[in-house]
């Protein structure tokens, strides 16, 4: 799922320039550190080996040159020593499920502040891969990006009329277009293709035998007309969100299915999609039944299909009467950007929301929870994602929100710290990340606070390391002071927002 807001070319260099923002935001901001850099005393905390107390952890430019017990590690003449006592050091964190939303410009700095060094982005936008070479370029503080394709849907598409640049989709309505659309975006240089709603079973099946035949990951939705099972057994690398996984386990699979199949949806309707799937969704986590549920997710499991269950996604969905317009985070977001948020909530989210639908929903949402941990339980292995570009959702701190969710869910806070660390790192098949070992990659968050005594600690941030380099509490500071005071700059022109009947994607017109 993706809403995004989609300016035009010429209205993302008018506003940029306004912003001050197509500059990098400091002369060498990103470059990776040089010389050696150590934290001692400190608790480390990973996935991989669980804890670890009175470590220190030697860095040399973007990479761990040691990390073991305190006595082990001398700390040559010379070393920046950051004093780790009291302290937990974990790995990076991973937000694999992101859209850049075409508004501000700062999402590359608060992914960073916020401890986030990996990201996935899933509608392969112009925007990401200038972030992406950014960053690579060490031209500013940034994640480590991974860059995918344009959504892949069916005909008609839930985008049509709404991408109308084509920018975001490629709709295909045959096995031949869909190998085409896989050639074409694998040509382009994405890093996976990202397969979508509406896609019919034998496009679908056109995809994973393509993206076969290239050495190309595919991932995504899982279609509408598609088994998650089968899905699965093709090779879908990872399942986005939690829509496509009730009808492999309800115990109404059958009748469920023909009623999916028989739903009208037009070009273009994404809200549609949402309001005419509902009460198929409702239905089908209401005849939810676990032990077929056990037995699909095993099966996936097996496959080495992953899951991002994006509940904070799922929950501004679910219930957009809770969303906090007043969130005091607020202050790092331009009004146009929270202009374009309240406008989605006020003309996408709330109409039609019927008590009896907020009821249905809060259930609904229930159900997700519990379905996370029964994935969770059956080894599906899970990876955290937001849906940045959804409304009130926060490059970066999203994130903690996310791993929040997952322990309510009924994670332990080392899962849900595996989810955003370990997971990402084995689905990017990278055995020198998301871990704090010898050799990994020195991307590192110091917090103030056990996250395995509270979850909501990984958001008490010390001190980040990325590629190397320290962002310490200062340092932290000052670059959320910046990006308040940058987001505060008046664009050239206000953004206005073309209303559209869809659940979200809005064309920002200057
Ligand atoms: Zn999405």
């Amino acid at each position: 799922m993706q809403r995004r807001t989609i300016l035009t070319g010429t209205a993302l260099g008018v506003a940029g320039a306004a912003l001050g923002l197509t500059r990098p935001a400091g002369a060498r901001a990103g470059q990776p550190a040089r010389g050696l850099l150590a934290v001692r005393g400190v608790t480390v905390i990973d996935a991989a080996r669980g804890v670890r107390r009175d470590q220190t952890v030697l860095i040399r430019d973007d990479r761990i040159l040691d990390a073991d017990s305190a006595q082990r590690v001398p700390v040559p003449p010379g070393t920046r020593v950051v004093d780790g006592r009291g302290k937990y050091l974990i790995p990076g964190l991973a937000d694999m499920h992101t859209h850049a939303t075409g508004i501000d410009d700062t999402d590359p700095e608060l992914y960073v502040v916020n401890g986030v060094t990996t990201t996935r982005e899933m509608s392969g936008g112009a925007e990401a891969r200038s972030w992406q070479r950014q960053v690579a370029a060490g031209e500013r503080l940034g994640p480590r990006w991974t860059v995918g394709s344009k959504i892949i849907d069916g005909t008609p598409s839930l985008w049509e009329g709404i991408d109308t640049d084509n920018d975001l989709h490629i709709a295909v309505a045959d096995p031949a277009q869909a190998r085409a659309a896989v050639r074409q975006e694998h040509a382009a240089g994405a890093a996976f293709i990202k397969t979508y709603t509406r896609l019919s079973r034998t496009a679908f099946l056109a995809v994973a035998e393509e993206c076969r035949r290239l050495g190309l990951p595919f991932l995504g939705h899982v279609p509408d007309f598609v088994e998650l099972t089968e899905a699965s057994d093709r090779g879908l690398r990872t399942v986005e969100h939690l829509f496509g996984i009730w009808y492999d386990t309800s115990a109404d699979e059958q009748r469920l299915r023909r009623a999916v199949a028989a739903v009208p949806i037009g070009p273009g309707e994404y809200n549609g999609w949402f309001n005419r799937m509902h009460p198929l969704e409702y239905a089908a986590a209401c005849t939810y039944d676990r032990r077929r549920a056990e037995r699909v997710f095993r099966r996936v499991a097996r496959n080495g299909t992953y899951v991002t269950p994006t509940l904070v996604l799922h929950e501004t969905n679910d219930l957009p009467e809770q969303i906090d317009r007043h969130d005091p985070r607020n202050r790092y977001f331009s009004a146009d950007m929270i202009g374009f948020w309240d406008w989605a909530v006020d003309n996408l989210y709330l109409p039609g929301r019927t008590p009896a639908r907020i009821a249905e929903s809060r259930e609904l949402f229930r159900r997700r929870l519990s379905l996370t941990a029964d994935l969770a339980a059956a080894g599906v292995p899970l990876m955290t994602g937001t849906d940045l570009g959804t409304s009130y959702l926060m490059p970066g701190f999203s994130l903690h929100d996310e791993l929040a969710l997952l322990v309510r869910a009924g994670l332990k806070p080392l899962e849900a710290l595996g989810a955003a660390t370990l997971n990402p790192a084995r689905y990017l098949r990278r055995s020198d990340q998301g871990v704090v070992a010898r050799g990994a990659l020195a991307d590192l968050v110091l917090l103030d606070a056990d996250p395995l005594h509270d979850i909501r600690n990984t958001a008490r941030i010390d001190s980040v390391v990325v590629r190397g380099r320290l962002l310490d509490r200062a340092a932290r500071v000052h670059l959320l002071a910046d990006i308040e005071a940058r987001v505060k700059q008046p664009s050239a022109t206000p953004a206005t927002y073309r209303g559209c009947a869809c659940h979200g994607p809005a064309r920002a017109v200057v």
